[in-house]
């Protein structure tokens, strides 16, 4: 996923979420344990999912049937246990040959089985317990007849009005970390991969996607059909439906998007396939067949979704002028680190996140030279900077408790930026050489697994570490994955072309230097720059001048948008809030309007103005970013809430 950064402190901190009462004398923690998931994998494993399920726009409703075909691992267990939240189960059944054995001769018989429901806990909703008889058969099949609830967490149902089109409902699906338990039964853990096929059933005229084989050219009948012949995690089961259209980017690219939206997307996006290429040439084979971009509707909760085949991308990135399609970069090296070698619990996302960046950044020096990386990674390490001063020291490390938490709390700048920052110092130390010999190794080693920060540490070990002694100790790399901050020899990114930038700003501050005469060959990240390193006040002389010279606000790029509210809120500039109340109303992504938030309740003025925006904006907002907004604006009600 693209970062939403600001959520581990301030939800933490605001919702006063701590270890549990078994804090002070905690059990040791076991590293393959999923902390997030009650399914009982050693004795089940599922292997292969079948989804038939009706969409229903208008009443915003999925119901329908799902099969598990699953292992049994341990033939004395009789209780299958799985995860769900929010879901009401109608029916679980059982294949009759898998209960009476092979004398049985209609394989069409499915015969009801006994369950429960466990009581629900708030993170992780309830166990669904299923009892199965003994058997000899070493593969099994259950069916689960059930229906969403309008409380799902994973689910955004937006009315026509809130589409670009505005003729159309559209929905979609945000699973990560642990949402998809809100729309489908299953073994909710990174530590199970499963293949899938799907049968969507919905209106006519609106197009269903999933992360799975999609046909471009299929009628928009209200029937879909979808394959995914590589086993994903959970969190990578993905579906769309809306009015959506298509068009074709190079021989494995497209853009699936609003029709309003379909043209300059593709536009933005045409790097695509040369992103893929780059990719392969740096850390071997894409293994996906295609790879097709989603443009969403703005309210997107984050930056990118890397659902396999077909990342879901925040339509905020389209600036018109492809300085900010590294967040495609971001989700496509996703196809390596991330959807081929996974986490094997949250406690580890650095893994695919940290990597992710690291590669992004190679990614991006390939497509769009260096420079445009090292800016872009120095923008990430102020970020990792601002949000290490709020976070508490063990929640700075890589690895984190995140025992009796939810686990969306793992996902501050620190996996994403420290995470990138770890594998920058590994590369400098060993060598470029070196490091992508390890990293192709790594990708082809742990192929279509999920691992622990524990495997990795003894893969790093076995073929870095003591292949080439002497450069790196193991203690180093532990410092890295357990101690808080940004450890003393790190090898930080550095930008010349940010010398201009800085030069400009103190020159313009101390009067020598107006506005209008710098800055006109700037790239994106060099203005995000620009405002980001402003000081703490500005006069609205200072401001109006700016604004008058570059137009920030009506800029097209919704990241210096984001810089410019900044300034614009902590000066209480007043020509600048009409906007502000415009950005927060047909935004969704949390990156972008959490801090904005977080910024306008330092003042009595300020929280009136949240409150007052946020009452209008927050039904146009996915669940998650609804549950994040509540807690900076309302931080009382959240917490009573929990
Ligand atoms: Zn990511």
């Amino acid at each position: 996923m693209a970062p939403f950064p600001v959520r581990l402190g301030l939800a933490a901190l605001i919702l006063g979420w701590a270890l549990p009462a078994a804090a002070a004398d905690p059990a040791p923690l076991e590293p393959t344990l999923d902390y997030h998931s009650f399914a009982n994998i050693d004795q089940f494993r599922v292997t292969h999912l079948e989804l038939d399920l009706r969409v229903d726009l208008e009443g915003k409703v999925i119901s329908g049937v799902v099969a598990l075909e699953f292992k049994r691992l341990d033939p004395r267990a009789t209780q299958l246990v799985l995860d769900t939240k929010d879901l009401m189960i109608n029916d679980v059944s059982q294949k009759a040959t898998d209960v009476l054995g092979a004398t049985a001769k209609n394989q069409t018989i499915w015969v009801s089985r006994p369950f429960h429901m466990e009581k629900p806990d708030p993170i992780l909703g309830s166990a669904l317990v299923i009892e199965l008889p003994p058997t000899r058969k070493t593969v099994e099949s259950i069916r689960i007849d059930y229906e969403t609830l309008p409380t799902a967490a994973a689910l955004q149902w937006l009315t026509p009005q809130q589409t670009a089109g505005r003729h159309k409902a559209f929905l979609y699906t945000q699973s990560e970390p642990i949402g998809t338990r809100t729309w489908i039964p299953l073994q909710d853990t990174p530590q199970v991969r499963a293949t899938y096929k799907a049968q969507i059933h919905t209106d006519s005229g609106v197009l269903a996607v999933m992360s799975a084989e999609n046909d471009p050219n299929v009628k928009h009948k209200g029937e879909y059909s979808f394959v995914m012949p590589q086993p994903v995690p959970a969190y990578l089961i993905a579906l769309a439906v809306g009015d959506l259209e298509f068009k074709e980017t190079g021989p494995r690219t497209g853009i699936y998007a609003e029709k309003a939206a379909l043209k300059a997307a593709a536009k933005e996006f045409a790097d695509t396939e040369a992103m893929i290429a780059a990719g392969e040439k740096l850390f071997g084979p894409y293994r996906w067949t295609r790879y097709d971009i989603l443009v969403m509707p703005p309210s997107f909760p984050v930056g990118g979704m890397e659902n396999p085949r077909l990342s879901f991308i925040t339509p905020t990135v389209i600036a018109g002028d492809k300085s900010l399609t590294s967040v495609i970069a971001h989700e496509l090296a996703h196809s390596w680190s991330g959807n081929l070698v996974t986490n094997a619990t949250w406690r580890d996302v650095w893994l695919n996140e940290g990597f992710t960046n690291y590669l992004q950044s190679r990614i991006t020096t390939e497509v769009y030279g260096g420079q445009r990386a090292a800016m872009e990674e120095v923008l990430g390490l102020q970020a990792l900077r601002k949000d290490l001063a709020r976070l508490k020291p063990e929640d700075q490390a890589l690895l984190i408790d995140l025992r009796d938490r939810d686990p969306s709390l793992a996902f501050s700048t620190v996996p994403y930026q420290k995470g990138r920052l770890f594998l920058n110092y590994l590369d400098a130390k060993f060598g470029r050489e070196r490091f992508d010999v390890f990293l192709r190794g790594y990708f082809d080693h742990f192929a279509f697994k999920s691992i622990t920060t524990e495997q990795f540490t003894a893969y790093l070990t076995e073929n870095l570490l003591n292949r080439f002694p002497g450069i790196v100790s193991r203690d180093q790399v532990l410092a890295w994955e357990t101690a808080p901050g940004i450890p003393a020899d790190a090898v930080l990114p550095v930008s010349s072309a940010f010398q201009p930038v800085d030069a400009a700003r103190t020159a313009w501050l101390g009067g020598t230097l107006q506005a209008k005469k710098f800055g006109l060959d700037w790239v994106s990240q060099q203005w995000q720059y620009f405002l980001n390193n402003m000081p703490a006040a500005l006069s609205a002389k200072q401001l109006g001048d700016l604004d008058q010279a570059y137009g920030f606000t009506h800029s097209r790029n919704d990241e210096i948008e984001h810089s410019w509210l900044e300034l614009v809120i902590q000066n209480n500039y007043q020509p600048g809030f009409a906007r502000l109340d415009e950005y927060l109303k047909t935004i969704g992504r949390g990156k972008l309007i959490a801090p904005l938030y977080t910024d306008l309740m330092k003042t009595p003025s300020g929280t009136e103005f949240a409150r007052r925006v946020f009452v209008k904006a927050r039904p146009g907002y996915h669940p998650d970013t609804q549950a994040e907004i509540d807690a900076i604006v309302n931080p009382s009600a959240a917490e009573e809430a929990q």
